[in-house]
C-alpha cells in the first residue's frame, strides 16, 4: 500500500515540475520519496503519514527558534486580524529597518524584499549602481540564490568570465561573473590584478554553507576586506544562512570583519518568505526612489512576515543567551560527531562553525569547492536513509548544513550521536 507522502507526491508530480517547489525537496541525490510534512513543532515534524521526525534542516536555517514558537506564531495571528497587505508604508517596517540598523555593524540602511534571491541580486545591483562598475567575484561553491547573473558553472580555479549552469540563463548574463576559488584570497587578487578598476564587489558566504559547511580560513574574510577597500570594490556578506545565526550581527560580528552591503533572509522572516538588504548609507543612498539605482516589490514588507520577523528578532536580541547556548551546543555536537569518526577510522570528516556542521564522505579535509566535490554521495544517500528510518530528519543531499535550533535538548543531541555512533561502527 501507498503511503499517504507517496500518494501526494505521485499527484504532486503530475502538476508541479518533480512534485516540489524547490529542487533538493525531491530526494533526487538520496532516492526515496519526500515526507510530505503536515506540521512541525520545536524541534520535531510529523508527516502526513504521522511519522515523527527530529528535524535537522529547520526549513533551511529560519527555524532558529524551533517550529511554531508561540511568540512569532502569536504576532502573526495579531498581525493577520488587521488585514494581510496594504501596498503602502507602515509602521511595522519602520520598526524592522530600526532594529536591524541599531544592531548590526555597518547597515545604516535597509530595504526588505522576498527571498534571500531577491536580496542577493538587488545588492549586487546597488554595488553596480555605487561603483559605476560591472563585474562582480564569486566563489565557486557559493549559493547566492537563484538569480541569472548568479547562475554560473563551477570552475576548478580562477575564471575570467561565467558559463551559465543552468539552462535560460543567456551568456550575457554571466560574462561580468568571475569566480575565485573559496579560503584562497591569492585566487581573488589574481582578478583585481587583471581587473583592477572594473569589479563592483565580491560576494562571499562568509561560512560557506551551501557546499557543505566549509568554514573560512583564519585571515581569509579580512583579506577580501582589504582587497576590496584598496581597489574600491564593495565586500557583500551573504547573510542569509549566517544572519542572525552566528551572532545577532551575523558573521561581521562572529568573525569582527566589516562589510560594505549585507543580504539577509531565512532567518530575518522568522519562517515567512523574507529578505532584506542593506548597508552603507552611501551605497543604500543609491536605491529608488532616493537614487537611480530601481528595486520594488508590491509585497515587500508585508505587515504579516513583517510581525513574524519583527517577534523572531525581538526574541533573539533580548536573549544573547540563546546564541552562547547555541555555539557551545554546536561545538560539542559535532566535536562529539568528530570523534566518532576518529575513533571509528571511517573515511568521512565533519566541519562545523557555530550551529551549523556537515559530515562530508571524504577522507581529505574540506576548505573548498574541489575538496567538497570529493564526498561521495552514494555513502551520504546511505546514511541519510539509516537516519531517516531512525526518524532523523537531514538535509536530503550531500551539499547542505545540519542546523541546530534552540529547540534541540542536549538529550536528543545524545540520542542522535548514539545512532551516528552505530552508523559508523557497522
Ligand atoms: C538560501 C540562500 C539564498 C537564497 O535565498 P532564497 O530565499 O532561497 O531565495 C541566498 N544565499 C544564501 C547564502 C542562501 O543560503
Amino acid at each position: 500500500m501507498m503511503t499517504k507522502s507517496e500518494e501526494l507526491f505521485r499527484r504532486g508530480c503530475k502538476v508541479i515540475p518533480g512534485g516540489v517547489n524547490s529542487p533538493v525537496r525531491a530526494f533526487g541525490s538520496v532516492g526515496g520519496t519526500p515526507r510530505m510534512i503536515a506540521s512541525a513543532d520545536g524541534a520535531y515534524m510529523t508527516d502526513e503519514d504521522g511519522n515523527v521526525y527530529l528535524d535537522f534542516v529547520g526549513s533551511w536555517g529560519p527555524m532558529i527558534l524551533g517550529h511554531n514558537h508561540p511568540e512569532v506564531r502569536e504576532a502573526v495571528i495579531r498581525a493577520c486580524e488587521k488585514g494581510l497587505s496594504y501596498g503602502a508604508a507602515t509602521r511595522r517596517e519602520v520598526e524592522m529597518a530600526e532594529l536591524i540598523c541599531e544592531n548590526i555593524p555597518n547597515v545604516d540602511m535597509v530595504r526588505m524584499v522576498n527571498s534571500g534571491t531577491e536580496a542577493v541580486m538587488s545588492a549586487i545591483r546597488a554595488a553596480r549602481g555605487y561603483t559605476g562598475r560591472d563585474k562582480i567575484v564569486k566563489f565557486t561553491g557559493c549559493y547566492h540564490g537563484h538569480s541569472d547573473a548568479l547562475l554560473v558553472q563551477a570552475g576548478s580555479g580562477v575564471m575570467t568570465a561565467g558559463i551559465p549552469d543552468s539552462a535560460g540563463v543567456p551568456k550575457g548574463c554571466t560574462q561580468d561573473t568571475l569566480s575565485a576559488v573559496y579560503n584562497d584570497e591569492t585566487s581573488v587578487q589574481k582578478l583585481f590584478d587583471a581587473f583592477p578598476n572594473e569589479i563592483a564587489a565580491v560576494i562571499v558566504e562568509p561560512v560557506g554553507a551551501n557546499m557543505g559547511v566549509v568554514p573560512p580560513k583564519e585571515g581569509f574574510l579580512q583579506s577580501l576586506r582589504e582587497m576590496c577597500t584598496r581597489y574600491g570594490a564593495a565586500l557583500i556578506f551573504d547573510e542569509v544562512i549566517t544572519g542572525f545565526r552566528l551572532s545577532f550581527a551575523g558573521a561581521q560580528g562572529y568573525f569582527g570583519v566589516d562589510a560594505d552591503l549585507v543580504t539577509y533572509g531565512k532567518i530575518i522572516g522568522g519562517g515567512m518568505p523574507v529578505g532584506a538588504y542593506g548597508g552603507r548609507r552611501e551605497i543604500m543612498e543609491c536605491v529608488s526612489p532616493l537614487g537611480p539605482v530601481y528595486q520594488a516589490g508590491t509585497l515587500s514588507g508585508n505587515p504579516v512576515a513583517m510581525a513574524a520577523g519583527i517577534a523572531q528578532l525581538t526574541i533573539l536580541k533580548d536573549h544573547p543567551e540563546i546564541y552562547t547556548e547555541l555555539n557551545q551546543k554546536g561545538k560539542w555536537f559535532f566535536g562529539e560527531i568528530k570523534k566518532i569518526l576518529e575513533e571509528t577510522g571511517r573515511t568521512a570528516v565533519a566541519n562545523y562553525c557555530g550551529s551549523l556542521g556537515s559530515i562530508f564522505f571524504t577522507d581529505c579535509p574540506v576548505v573548498d569547492y574541489e575538496t567538497a566535490k570529493t564526498s561521495d554521495t552514494a555513502r551520504y544517500a546511505d546514511y541519510f536513509r539509516y537516519m531517516m528510518d531512525a526518524g532523523i530528519y537531514l538535509a536530503p543531499a550531500q551539499f547542505e548544513a545540519m542546523f541546530l535550533s534552540a529547540a534541540h535538548t542536549s538529550g536528543e543531541l545524545e540520542r542522535v550521536l548514539e545512532l551516528i555512533g552505530n552508523y559508523f561502527q557497522k
